[in-house]
């Protein structure tokens, strides 16, 4: 029986529910129907709407292809990323991801998620998952032989959803981690992001608008900026910081990110003519984590489990590599395969997590910095520095993933030794 045939009244049962439309349950819910399973997708907003996390790496682009959502993708216009820059004063470092360790796709995008989430959320439905939108999951109950979720439509009509499985892709909602209290706090500091959407009016031809840009504040290490282009001569433009430092701006969130963007002489410059049409908006304390990435009846994808920070753009390949193990778990679960979801999903998604994490770490004590800005490591070990800058942060045969801290603390080391 097809899904919508269902109706919402009462109660009704599916193979899988996927919580969330966002990047993490839309390729889920792709891969899940490569598999024949019933797909049911509740999303509590109605699409397009409005996301942040605008810079994608290349390691997604192979969960994409796997989804089926590729062509979509490359035909949807957006802009071609090929890198990542870091400015700091006068200093300037590149990295072009084709010059990398590990093999595998070396060219992304930059995209509104607005609209990229729309194409996979629409990919998904072509595939035969049914999206229900401005329904939203306000309950749950494991208590049973399967899990029920309490629906709340867009009429505020109540329904339940007795699944095989729940898959939690919804994002910074974290709508299990909530309601089964599996949520424990972060290790970071508690930072936020002031960001909007400008027209650029860049015309510094040394801008290269293939790639991200980070700039760091001319005064306080920990606190950076992103300039990532669009296709169309727009830019998504953000700050992040401690919150007590971004508490010391005032006024209007646009009148506190230009205040920010005005201290750093490069930016200021490079965004002299642009038009800032957009109302700046402000996000915090969303470096989140959990106690457990899975449990009876449910797994946690994507920003559901456990965010650590947008310094390396990181987090949509991370939401995509946890709906891809999560897929490939609830394959053999179905084929009634008995699968140990710490074993064979939790663990190896945290493998690329916690190479990530280092880096975030390295980069606010300060060290990651000295290494591009200061240091001219060998080639060989820019190229794996690279790869894990492109997102390929679960590659084994990448001593700076098998390693991770040792290495990068060696790296460090030799910066402050010059
Ligand atoms: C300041 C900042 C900058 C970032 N920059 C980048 C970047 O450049 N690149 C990058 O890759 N990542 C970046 N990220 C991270 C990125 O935004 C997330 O990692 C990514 O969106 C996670 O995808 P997801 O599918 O897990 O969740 P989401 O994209 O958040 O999707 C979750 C969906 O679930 C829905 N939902 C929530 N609650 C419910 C409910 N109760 N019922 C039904 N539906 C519900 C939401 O409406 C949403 O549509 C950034 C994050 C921050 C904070």
């Amino acid at each position: 029986m097809k899904l919508d045939d269902l109706g919402n009244g009462g109660r009704i049962t599916v193979e899988v529910l996927v919580i969330g439309a966002g990047p993490a349950g839309s390729v889920a819910a792709a891969l899940l129907r490569q598999q024949r399973r019933q797909v049911l997708v509740l999303e509590r907003e109605q699409f397009p709407r409005f996301s942040i996390g605008e810079s994608l790496l290349p390691q997604s682009m192979e969960y994409l292809e796997q989804a089926g959502m590729l062509r979509a993708v490359q035909e949807g216009g957006f802009q071609l990323k090929n890198g990542a820059a870091f400015g700091r004063g006068e200093q300037y470092s590149e990295f072009d991801f084709s010059d990398k360790h590990s093999p595998g796709w070396s060219t992304t995008y930059q995209v509104q998620r607005a609209r990229f989430d729309h194409l996979l959320a629409l990919e998904a439905e072509r595939q035969g998952a049914a999206v229900r939108y401005r329904h939203e999951v306000v309950a749950i109950d494991i208590s049973g032989h399967r899990p029920c979720v309490t629906v709340k439509d867009s009429e505020g009509e109540i329904y339940l959803v007795e699944a095989g499985f729940i898959l939690d892709a919804s994002g910074f909602g974290r709508v299990l981690p909530r309601l089964l209290q599996l949520e424990t706090p972060s290790n970071f500091p508690v930072r936020g992001a002031l960001f909007t959407h400008i027209e650029d009016g860049i015309t510094s031809l040394q801008f290269d608008r293939n790639k991200i840009l980070i700039t760091v504040h001319p005064a306080h290490d920990d606190v950076w900026y992103w300039l990532i282009p669009f296709a169309d001569g727009r830019c998504s433009l953000g700050v992040v910081a401690e919150t007590a430092f971004l508490a010391r701006y005032h006024g209007s969130e646009t009148e506190r990110l230009r205040s920010l963007v005005q201290e750093d002489i490069s930016l200021r410059r490079l965004l002299s003519n642009a038009r800032w049409d957009t109302p700046a908006r402000q996000i915090v304390g969303y470096s989140a984590n959990v106690q457990s990435l899975c449990g009876s009846g449910y797994a946690l994808l994507g920003n559901a489990g456990e965010f650590l920070d947008p310094i390396f753009s990181s987090g949509v390949t991370i939401a995509f590599k946890s709906a891809s193990l999560a897929a490939a778990a609830l394959a053999r679960q179905f084929a009634g395969e008995t699968v140990d979801w710490r074993a064979e999903f939790a663990a190896p998604l945290k493998r690329g997590v916690d190479t990530f994490r280092a880096f975030v770490e390295s980069w606010y004590r300060g060290g990651f910095q000295r290494i591009i800005f200061f240091a001219k490591p060998p080639a060989d070990v820019r190229r794996m520095i690279s790869a894990i800058l492109a997102g390929y942060a679960w590659d084994e045969t990448n001593p700076y993933v098998r390693d991770t801290e040792r290495r990068l603390a060696a790296l460090e080391g030799l910066c402050y030794q010059r």
